[in-house]
């Protein structure tokens, strides 16, 4: 489950975060989950309450933002909406089409205590 090593890596930022800000605890977090990233929600959600369990941010609220794919269509010449990676163009029908947003996973924002 790669949930699991994308959960450790929140907890490092938002331990770094904390060393930097001066917060000593982390009440909700948004996390934004592209919808091409390849990351699973609902493990996602698992991992992350197993990883803030003893840390700053345990406890803390998980809120998922979900960010639509988005891609070029060579065809068209025009960026369209994706629903997954290797999908076809929803103006045309073309496979080629190269992935241009919604791949990423980050930290949006933090509340603090
Ligand atoms: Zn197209």
């Amino acid at each position: 489950m790669h949930e699991m090593s994308l959960a450790e890596g929140v907890l490092q930022l938002i331990e770094d975060a904390a060393r930097e800000q001066k917060f000593e605890r982390v009440t909700t977090v948004w996390l934004e989950i592209g919808q091409l990233s390849g990351v699973e929600v609902e493990a996602m959600k698992f991992c992350f309450d197993a990883v803030m369990r003893d840390s700053i941010a345990d406890g803390a609220t998980l809120e998922i933002v979900a960010t639509p794919g988005t891609g070029w269509c060579m065809q068209c010449s025009m960026s369209v909406p994706m629903s997954e990676v290797f999908g076809e163009c929803p103006q045309c029908g073309s496979h080629q089409m190269q992935v241009t947003g919604g791949t990423e996973m980050r930290v949006k924002e933090l509340e603090v205590a």
